[in-house]
C-alpha cells in the first residue's frame, strides 16, 4: 500500500570531489546534477563523463589530485550532461571511448539542430553555445564490451541496454569493485526518460546485480553507502513507478490521464521530484507500446 511506505530519507547535500577508494575520485555534481569520474593510474588519469557547463569545478578538483591531462575519456551514454566536453579532454591528448549508440546519438541529436538548444533552461545557461558547439563522439566504440587495461589498471565498459537512454553502459573496475553505473542508478534522485525504455530499465538492474561491487558511483545524486543497496532502491522505486502508472492506465485510459494521477510520496524529498509526472508519462507510453 502506498499510503504505508515509509518516506525514503532526503539525499545528502554532497558536492565536489570524493574519494571512492585508492586513487578513485567521484566528481559528485551537488542537487542531483551530473557526476563524473576520475582515476589515477601510473599512466595518465582517466575521466568518466564531462559537461562543459561545469569544466570549471571537476578541474578545480581535479588539479588538487594531479597535474596531468587525462589519458582516457570514458562515456557511459550520450547525453549532453555526460559528453559535451569530450573535445576538451581529446585537444589534448586523451582518446575517448563509448559504446556505438553514443556516437550516433551524439550525431543524431546534433543534426537535427537539439544538441545544445536541448539544454536551454535546464541549469547552467547555454545560450552562447547554441551553435557554436561541436559534438565529440567517442574515437573508440564497440558495440557489447571493451575491456581496457591502461596505467595498470583495468576498465571494463559493458553495454548494459536500451534503458535510460538507447544506449546505456557502466564502466566496470574489477580489481577494485568500482562500478560507474552512469543514469542507470540515481541515488535518492528522480531518474529522466525521455529515450529510454522503463520496461527495459528493470530488468537491466538485475544485470546490474550480478557485479561483486564494493562501491558504486551513481550517475546523479550523492555517493551511496558502500555496497549494491542502491540498485534494488532504484528497482523499488520503477516497480512502484510501474504498478501504480499501470492502476492508473487501467482507471482512466490515456497516458495523458493516468500520468495526473500517479503520485510518488514516499519519494518527495528525493532531488527533482517535479520529474514524477514526466516520469508516469513515460511509463505510461512504454506500457502501451506493442511489444
Ligand atoms: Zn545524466
Amino acid at each position: 500500500m502506498a499510503s504505508r511506505a515509509k518516506v525514503m530519507p532526503a539525499p545528502a547535500k554532497t558536492e565536489g570531489m570524493v574519494k571512492v577508494t585508492n586513487g578513485v575520485y567521484a566528481y559528485i555534481g551537488g542537487g542531483g546534477r551530473t557526476n563524473f569520474g576520475l582515476i589515477t593510474t601510473s599512466g595518465r588519469p582517466v575521466v568518466i563523463d564531462n559537461d562543459i557547463r561545469v569544466r570549471k569545478p571537476f578541474l578545480a578538483g581535479m588539479r588538487r589530485i594531479t597535474r596531468q591531462d587525462a589519458g582516457l575519456v570514458l562515456n557511459t551514454h550520450h547525453n549532453f550532461d555526460h559528453t559535451a566536453d569530450n573535445a576538451y579532454y581529446t585537444k589534448r591528448g586523451a582518446i575517448s571511448f563509448g559504446v556505438d549508440i553514443i556516437r550516433e546519438e551524439m550525431e543524431r541529436e546534433y543534426a537535427s539542430g537539439n544538441w545544445v538548444k536541448q539544454m536551454d533552461g535546464r541549469g547552467p545557461s547555454v545560450k552562447h553555445l547554441i551553435g557554436k558547439l561541436p559534438i565529440a563522439p567517442p574515437m573508440v566504440t564497440f558495440d557489447e564490451q571493451i575491456d581496457i587495461r591502461y596505467g595498470g589498471r583495468l576498465f571494463q565498459m559493458i553495454y548494459i541496454d536500451h534503458s535510460h537512454t538507447k544506449g546505456d553502459s557502466v564502466i566496470w573496475m574489477p580489481e577494485e569493485g568500482v562500478l560507474f553505473a552512469g543514469d542507470l542508478l540515481t541515488y535518492r534522485t528522480h531518474p529522466v526518460n525521455r529515450l529510454g525504455d522503463f520496461l527495459n530499465w528493470i530488468p537491466a538492474l538485475a544485470l546490474l546485480k550480478k557485479f561483486p561491487v564494493k562501491y558504486i558511483v551513481p550517475g546523479h545524486g550523492p555517493l551511496p553507502p558502500r555496497g549494491g543497496g542502491v540498485i534494488e532502491e532504484v528497482k523499488t522505486f520503477l516497480n512502484r513507478l510501474k504498478s501504480r502508472t499501470g492502476a492508473a492506465l487501467q482507471k482512466h485510459g490515456t497516458p495523458a490521464k493516468a500520468a495526473k494521477a500517479v503520485r510518488m510520496p514516499e519519494y518527495a524529498k528525493w532531488f527533482r521530484a517535479q520529474n514524477v509526472p514526466n516520469n508516469a508519462l513515460k511509463m505510461a507510453r512504454d506500457l502501451r507500446k506493442k511489444r
